[in-house]
């Protein structure tokens, strides 16, 4: 690219929001037959599922699986991807500045995610796994498995840091890593997993009964759990909490805390708590044609609580955005946005899952089950789905694969 070009409508950013802004504005587009133009910039030229990036990173699901190809999302459509950064974000001029050039627009949807809060915990940016993108999911995958090629009896000491449902769910999975292929291909071997939370309650926003199934889930697993602990320090191999205690760590997982990144993109003026302060319609308070989805927007509810920074929101932010740059287009009205959670599932390790809709909690098979269905009805594509479908069905007969091609 690296010259000026023109977007009828540009979206910024292709995770959750994006990806299902694009997705609603390319239909409605065709349904009102409007002919407007959209781009849509990511710097990956892939889609990521963050929520299942730990399943990822424990082998229980291919990369292929939480991915989507930018590529085949603009396919057959006359519509263009384009694979850059996002550098700066001019408001009043209505242009973008990348890494793969300018682009002007006359409607932006920026949803370009969060990042990690490190807290300014000394060594915790340093020596700390994440597992918010997929490149991070992969290098902790292979971590692992080159640090339980080379430890000793003593085993591999895997911290989680963090109780929320990222913490919880990455413990599952490792429990569930160490229960099965640990055991039988690295008989002589163990991992010793442990989960530093500052609270007293492990996923303080869900009800108690969740939490006795959780914490009772993780005793079952044998999890060490150090609740109302805080991490003051990381290094190489130790955490050490806030009592001075320190706890031997070959590989630390850091999933606590969320870092708001719009004043990267945009003035300082533009931003409120480091996230894009939308209307009730999302769109910029002070632009009507600069709408914000997802994470990186700060929308309030009725109850003047910010909507939460997750999957579901950023998903029907994202659809909202798209209907009401087109109901804008088109000259008509849309009532204001509302987000009402359907429920909430929480899968725990393989084939072990909580669910809270409405005020019914169940656990188990079904409730793992359901959420991948969930997420199998939102990926887009039949052969897609089937083979998804197909793999996860086998991987239950078999080890996860347990190979490190990282390094020779
Ligand atoms: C480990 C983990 C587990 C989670 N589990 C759950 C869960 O179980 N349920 C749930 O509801 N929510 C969960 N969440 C939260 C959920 O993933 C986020 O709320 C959601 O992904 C936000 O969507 P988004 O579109 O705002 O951002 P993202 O989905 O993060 O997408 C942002 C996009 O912007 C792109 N991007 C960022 N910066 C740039 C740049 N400078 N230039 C170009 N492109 C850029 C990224 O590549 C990415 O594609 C989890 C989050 C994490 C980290």
């Amino acid at each position: 690219m690296h010259k000026n070009t023109h977007a009828d409508i540009l979206i910024l950013g292709a995770g959750i929001g994006g990806f299902e802004a694009f997705r609603t504005l390319n239909k409605l587009n065709k349904r009102y037959n409007l002919g407007k133009k959209i781009t849509i910039v990511d710097r990956n030229n892939y889609f990521t599922f963050v929520p299942m990036l730990h399943e990822v990173a424990a082998g229980s699901i291919e990369p292929t699986h939480a991915t989507y190809p930018l590529r085949e999302l603009t396919n057959d459509t006359p519509h263009h991807f384009v694979k850059a950064n996002v550098e700066h974000i001019d408001p009043e001029g209505r242009l973008v500045t990348t890494s793969m050039g300018k682009i002007s627009y006359d409607y932006c949807v920026v949803a370009l995610g969060s990042g990690p809060n490190y807290f300014d915990i000394p060594g915790a940016k340093e020596y700390t796994n994440t597992v918010r993108t997929m490149r991070q999911a992969l290098k902790l995958k292979y971590d692992i498995i080159r640090e339980l090629e080379r430890c000793d009896e003593d085993g591999l000491h895997v911290t989680v840091v963090g109780g929320g449902y990222t913490g919880v769910e990455v413990v599952g999975q490792f429990c569930d890593l160490a229960e099965k292929e640990v055991r039988h291909l690295y008989p002589n071997k163990r991992i010793v997993i442990s989960l530093v939370h500052a609270g007293e309650e492990l996923v303080p926003q869900l009800p108690p009964k969740v939490r006795t199934i959780v914490k009772a889930r993780f005793e079952k697993t044998g999890a060490h759990l150090f609740l109302g602990n805080r991490v003051s320090a990381v290094s190489e191999n130790t955490v050490t909490l806030a009592g001075g205690t320190e706890l031997k760590s070959h590989i630390t997982i850091w999933a606590t805390g969320f870092k708001n990144l719009a004043p990267k993109f945009l003035g300082a003026t533009w931003c409120k708590n480091d996230r894009i302060p939308v209307t009730k319609h999302l769109h910029h308070l002070n632009s009507d044609r600069l709408y914000a989805a997802g994470d990186i927007a700060l929308c309030y509810g009725s109850d003047d609580v910010p909507f939460p920074q997750l999957g579901e929101a950023a998903h029907e932010m994202g659809v909202y955005a798209a209907r009401h740059i087109i109901a804008d287009i088109r000259k008509t009205a849309l009532k204001p946005f509302t987000f009402h959670t359907h429920g909430t599932i929480m899968p725990i390790g393989d084939w072990f899952g909580v669910a809270v809709i409405g005020k019914l909690v169940f656990k188990g098979r079904f409730a793992w089950w359901l959420r991948r269905t969930v997420y199998l009805i939102f990926m887009p594509g039949i052969v897609r789905k089937l083979r998804i479908v197909f793999d996860w069905t086998f991987h239950g007969f078999g080890f996860r694969h347990m190979v490190d091609p990282s390094h020779e």
